[in-house]
């Protein structure tokens, strides 16, 4: 009902501007008729004056003619592969899924499509993803299939489904066709797509609703010996996730307003003493039905929905609220960290609504630190900066979460004023080549030293780390081996008891 609704507005918005050029354009050719008229007067044959009058009729009129045209051509268009966009491919599949025979819905995403950005710059980029576009259209038949994108450097496919193996080979035959895409100096891009694929059951389903299964079975994507591509095909499992996330969905808002979700602290022991230091906040749901719900389950849900811009904020409030009433109580400062998610960046100006809870409550400087986590600063960093700028302005601190997990580069240390630093879990995993790994812990450690940064190791739950990691003069562990997330009271408890 609702999908139903979003169409009918939205057609009452194109039919509007369609309406709103007619009229212009009738009232500035009535305008230049009669202009047109005035000059003739002195013409004294009527043969004359009706010819001349009938040739510039018929020409405003082809003129409009092409304009509306290409008004209705460009309607649908995708800017940067001169394609079709999501809607429109959204409309053209639902009259193609009426033929006869099965589809296939394919989601389509360009495997680091990010380091062909990096190398040669967004224009170059874009003109990539018109290649990329032309070869996936070049594929589809015609009449009976059709292709688009959905977004960024994700494409949508609706093909012809006979059976998985000539699938395979076509989507194979795309990513050939696509390896050979080269610069202008004739070197390889390297571009390979990774397929999600959902097999169509029901035709009259919508197609957002088919592409949003074939993107859940791209995230499962591997590469066995079985495929010729890269693909995942959405099954039953998949099924189960997303009726999973509809129910979260359905739910997570009167949560947030019953006060469902709540922090748990996870204490950050100092290494030196083996004392509490600081903590990270971390949310829990507490469903009245089910119990307690772990992030796991509905943070990557909210991030790819945008709640977790309101949960975020909210954790935020609730921590300044808890730091406010130990203060009050007299309890020595313990800093406490809050996750702040990707989400946020794209809504301009967002800190704001950071800034106005904070100044809701008595906060001591430096009693509250933001975690940004890595993967933010291979792409946002101007604006990373900037933020970091403001973090600081409002005396709280800054941390970079999750360091290692991914592929940032030691220099941008260098270049980010942030006041800590947060080792992956992944640095602690036991690996075959334990004494490399140390290595390489000592020397972030050294080089965060170097800054001064302050340097926490998270996931750590063996005393062995522990040891290792003193001697590498680690300041804080957070893991397992001293303290997992619990209850505030709890947190209580131990953080003050200690103290006293
Ligand atoms: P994170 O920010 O990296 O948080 C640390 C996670 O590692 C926590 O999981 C914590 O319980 C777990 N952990 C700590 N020590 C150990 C250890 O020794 N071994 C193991 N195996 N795990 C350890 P948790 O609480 O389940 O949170 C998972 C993730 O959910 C967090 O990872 C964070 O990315 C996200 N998250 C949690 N709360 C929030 C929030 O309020 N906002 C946002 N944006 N994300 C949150
Ligand atoms: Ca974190
Ligand atoms: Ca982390």
């Amino acid at each position: 009902m609702k999908h139903f609704l979003k169409r009918i507005q939205s057609k009452i918005y194109e039919w509007w501007a369609m309406l709103g050029m007619v009229v212009w354009d009738v009232v500035a050719g009535v305008a230049f008729i009669c202009v047109l008229n005035i000059a003739l007067w002195n013409v004294e044959s009527m043969l004359t004056k009706v010819g001349i009058l009938t040739l510039v009729i018929a020409l405003i009129l082809l003129s409009l003619v092409v304009k509306y045209v290409q008004f209705y051509g460009k309607q649908g268009r995708d800017d940067v592969t001169g394609g079709k966009n999501k809607k429109e491919f959204e409309r053209v599949c639902s009259r193609l899924l009426k033929g006869e025979g099965e589809f296939v819905v394919v989601y389509a995403n360009i495997d680091r499509f990010k380091l062909i950005n990096d190398a040669y710059g967004d224009d170059e980029g874009d003109v990539v993803l018109k290649k990329i576009h032309q070869i996936i259209d070049e594929e589809m038949l015609s009449w009976d299939e059709a292709s688009g994108r959905i977004m960024a450097d994700n494409f949508g496919m609706l093909m012809r489904f006979l059976s998985m193996n000539k699938l395979e080979h076509r989507l194979a035959r795309i990513n050939e066709q696509l390896s050979s895409l080269k610069d202008k100096d004739g070197v390889e891009y390297g571009i390979k797509l990774y397929f999600g694929i959902y097999q169509v059951v029901d035709k009259n389903e919508s197609v957002s609703a088919m592409l949003e299964k074939a993107n859940l079975a791209l995230k499962r994507v591997t590469h066995s010996m079985q495929h010729l591509v890269h693909m995942g095909v959405y099954d039953e499992k998949d099924k189960k996730q997303l009726g999973r996330e509809k129910e979260l969905e359905m739910k997570m808002e009167r949560a947030l307003r019953n006060g469902e979700f709540i922090p748990y602290l996870q204490p950050k022991y100092e290494l030196e003493n083996e004392t509490i230091g600081g903590a990270e906040a971390l949310v829990r749901w507490m469903d009245p039905v089910e119990g307690m719900i772990v992030p796991n389950e509905f943070i990557p849900l909210f991030e790819k929905n945008g709640f977790i811009v309101e949960l975020d904020l909210y954790m935020f409030e609730q921590v300044c609220r808890l730091v406010e009433k130990w203060n009050k109580n007299g309890y020595r400062i313990i800093p406490i960290s809050v996750n702040m998610s990707r989400g946020h960046f794209s809504v301009p100006g967002f800190f704001e609504r950071y800034m106005q809870i904070l100044s809701r409550y008595d906060v001591p400087d430096r009693s509250i630190e933001i975690e940004l986590t890595e993967s933010l600063f291979y792409n946002e960093m101007s604006m990373l900066k900037e933020l970091i700028d403001k973090i600081h302005e409002a005396g709280m601190l800054c941390s970079i979460d999750d360091f290692g997990s991914g592929y940032s580069s030691l220099n941008m240390l260098k270049e980010v004023e942030v006041d800590a630093l947060k080792l992956d879990r992944v640095f602690f995993k036991e690996t075959e080549d334990n004494k490399r790994s140390k290595s390489v812990i000592n020397s972030v450690i050294h080089l965060a030293q170097d800054l001064e940064l302050r340097t926490i190791s998270e996931g750590v739950e063996v005393r062995s780390q522990v040891d290792y990691l003193k001697e590498a003069e680690c300041d804080y562990i957070q893991g397992y081996i001293f303290a997992r997330p619990m209850p505030v009271s709890d947190f209580e408890k131990i953080a003050f008891a200690q103290a006293n």
